[in-house]
């Protein structure tokens, strides 16, 4: 066996040695993917499907953020009436636009309906797309110019702003839905489907975050993309027994 003599040199070179050696397993240590948690949820990292319904940026002469999808105190001061069949919650998002704004299809799709049952008149319009959701587009100032069965494509104008109303200075707005197709059973937050940044454009606008508490859970539902499904025809999702703002 040869004796190690620890001279100058032999102390640099295993120092070097030891250095490279550490080096090499920190870089293998960043390479390696995290460990993972079993049960956790998947994360979804495919972009939003959809584009939002207005062109442009938002903007006191273009369009603003009105009201967002869920628990919205209005939809809870309303639960009983407007917003009944949508579980007591607004089971779409508002912007406000001037009567006579251009709509555009926020997906390529096939036009399934026009000026059908489902409300929010005085016009309105279903579009399916291919990937299972339909989108649908309420309190149109007049009937679209398109026919059922026509397919358009993303961003392509199908109606125009209108105000249920029918004054154009109380409340335009587009009332725009997500729901699933062909059923059109369940509505979901277009806020998740669109892609916008919505925290960015939720500062400007006619509605602050104001979403109902449930004294017994205040937290719930209390974020723009933190809202739950609505299930037309199911029971209130929002009869609190302790709301806040009170109930009137
Ligand atoms: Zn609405």
């Amino acid at each position: 066996m040869g004796k190690r003599i620890f001279t100058r040199e032999n102390i640099f070179n295993i120092n070097i040695r030891r250095w490279l050696l550490f080096g090499a397993v920190a870089l293998w240590l960043i390479g390696l993917p995290p460990p993972s948690t079993a049960g956790a949820m998947p994360v979804r990292e495919e972009k939003a499907p959809f584009i939002l319904p207005i062109a442009g940026p938002p903007g006191p002469n273009t369009w603003l953020f009105l009201q967002p999808f869920g628990n919205t105190a209005f939809a809870y001061r309303f639960r009983r009436s407007v917003y009944w069949a949508g579980q007591g919650l607004h089971f779409g998002v508002d912007f406000a636009a001037p009567c006579g704004t251009p709509v555009r299809a926020i997906g390529d799709g096939v036009i399934q309906s026009i000026d059908s049952w489902h409300g929010a008149g005085p016009h309105n319009l279903m579009i399916n797309h291919p990937n299972g959701y339909a989108s649908f587009y309420g309190h149109l100032l007049v009937r679209s110019h398109l026919k059922v069965g026509q397919e358009v494509h993303a961003g392509e104008v199908v109606a125009l702003v209108g105000d249920p109303d029918l004054t154009c200075s109380s409340r335009p707005h587009l009332h725009l839905e997500i729901r699933d197709a062909p059923d059109h059973r369940i509505a979901y937050n277009p806020l998740t489907l669109i892609d916008a940044d919505w925290e960015r454009i939720a500062l400007i606008g006619g509605y602050p975050h104001y979403f109902e508490q449930d004294m017994d859970d205040p937290r719930r539902w209390q974020g723009l993309l933190d809202q739950p499904e609505v299930r037309f025809g199911y029971p209130l999702l929002n009869n609190y027994d302790q709301p806040w703002p009170p109930d009137w």
